[in-house]
């Protein structure tokens, strides 16, 4: 039924990448970003005894210049600056940022936070592009919302453009597959006008859930018009509409695209029973969109993202451990030092889902979406850009514009007519780009009026050469 390749006989070698200060971070009180939920994977995937069928690696945190390859300086000046103490010194960049509201608070460590992030996955991606290893794993990563100069959806920096150019530096193509609740806006943006780094998001869109974008008809533009795939599902769907979706329109995508190399967000929030996720998946429902990606033998990626139930998050993060590690691994938890969370049942693949909430997504609307897809890739293969490059440019002209470029309205239309789509109803993704975003001199940080020492350094600030 699915275009899937025989799997091969040899083991793959896994890469697990984990730094244990990434669990030490606490957004605020009452957030449901908990960073803890790293802590607690890790000690079910060590407690499982999945590390001996790993290659484990302590992970370094990013360089400033490697975050430096997306984010624009003056953003990462801002993030290594400010802390709970000083951000009153601040005030006039946390609407520029977006920082500082309920959503993307500024905490303790935040840019440590922000460099751990971005250091597992870009180690990932460099155990791929070595050839060390067939697969590899950051459950630290996946802050798919992350702008070049924006915050966004708990998400500072964003290690998945990170990861994905440090793969384009030899793979010619890379496939990114997002099966968080929530659109992955800051990713599909990175990339909207590229033909290199394909974008297949799932998530739930109604226009108001949270990003807001997501809709059918944002296809991508310029080089990479019909190079961003969305599937925009209801709420409640179950594992069986989940999987037929799912791997339905990776089976074409993969088909058409041939990607060097995958990244695969993770995010759990759409796991039944999530505290900000509408889904009704099981952990196994879950797994299975891994495996299925994994059985295509391309090397392949996994980084975290969403979660807010946190002891689904751990169990569903192990669970995809073991799968990409090739090792069935019991239903019932070891015994491990936070057991009390994981109860009344112990289980790895607990009762989350609830029979009694209606799928929203028919068959005949799964079946409607994949039709449309698979007419967007039509387009994808006949464009002219599917000549592809075999020898990946220099990053840096590649990303001139990355994450900033101005979209062509009147194109987007003809893309739309062309398709017989519903006409764009200038969706929020668009309306949110006509906040400012020119570039920060970096000496503007210091010209705070509300700096207290009038010298240009609060207390603990670094000393930068401007
Ligand atoms: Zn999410």
């Amino acid at each position: 039924m699915f275009n899937r390749p025989q799997s091969s006989h040899s083991k793959d070698r896994v890469a697990y990448c984990f730094n244990h200060d990434a669990g030490n971070f606490h957004y605020g009180q009452g957030h449901p970003m908990k960073p803890p939920r790293l802590t607690l994977t890790h000690n079910l995937v060590m407690n499982y005894g999945l590390y001996k069928h790993m290659d484990v690696f302590h992970t370094r945190r990013a360089f400033d210049e490697e975050i430096a390859n997306f984010h624009s300086q003056d953003y990462i000046e801002f993030l290594k600056r400010v802390t709970p103490n000083n951000v009153n010194n601040f005030t006039k960049f946390l609407s520029r940022y977006n920082l500082g509201i309920d959503d993307c608070p500024i905490f303790e460590g935040i840019y440590d936070f922000c460099r751990l992030s971005c250091g597992g996955s870009l180690e990932a991606a460099r155990k791929l592009t070595s050839g060390q290893t067939d697969l590899a794993i950051n459950w630290s990563g996946g802050l798919h919302h992350a702008r070049k100069s924006e915050a966004s959806g708990f998400c500072y920096t964003n290690d998945i453009v990170l990861a994905a150019l440090e793969l384009l530096r030899y793979f010619p193509r890379v496939l990114y597959v997002d099966i968080d609740v929530h659109h992955g806006d800051g990713v599909q943006e990175a990339f909207y006008a590229s033909n290199r780094v394909l974008s297949v998001s799932f998530h739930k869109y109604d226009g108001h859930f949270f990003p807001g974008t997501g809709s059918l008809d944002e296809i991508g533009t310029h080089l990479g018009k019909y190079y961003s795939l969305n599937v925009p599902l209801l709420d409640y769907i179950d594992d069986n509409s989940y999987a037929y979706i799912f791997k339905h329109v990776l089976s074409m995508v993969i088909e058409t695209f041939r990607p060097g190399a995958i990244i695969m967000q993770c995010g759990t929030d759409s796991l039944a029973g999530d505290k900000l996720g509408t889904f009704n998946i099981s952990v196994h429902g879950h797994g299975e969109c891994v495996r299925f990606l994994k059985s295509f033998n391309i090397p392949l990626m996994t980084v975290g993202g969403g979660g807010y139930t946190i002891r689904n998050v751990s169990r569903c993060w192990t669970y995809e451990t073991s799968i990409m590690a090739n090792t069935p691994i019991p239903d019932v938890l070891p015994e491990n030092e936070y057991m009390e969370y994981f109860g009344p049942d112990y289980r790895l693949n607990p009762p989350i889902v609830d029979n009694h909430l209606e799928n929203a997504n028919s068959r005949a609307y799964l079946d409607q979406l994949r039709i449309q897809i698979a007419e967007i890739l039509r387009y994808m293969e006949t464009a002219p850009s599917v000549q592809m490059q075999e020898l990946p440019p220099d990053l840096q002209g590649f990303m001139e514009n990355g994450g900033n470029w101005k979209v062509d309205e009147e194109e987007d239309d003809i893309i739309n007519d062309t398709l017989d789509y519903k006409k764009r109803e200038s969706p929020l993704y668009y309306k949110r780009r006509d906040k400012e975003l020119t570039e920060v001199h970096i000496n503007e940080l210091y010209d705070d009026s509300n700096d207290q020492d009038h010298d240009g350094n609060t207390d603990d600030e670094l000393e930068i050469e401007v």
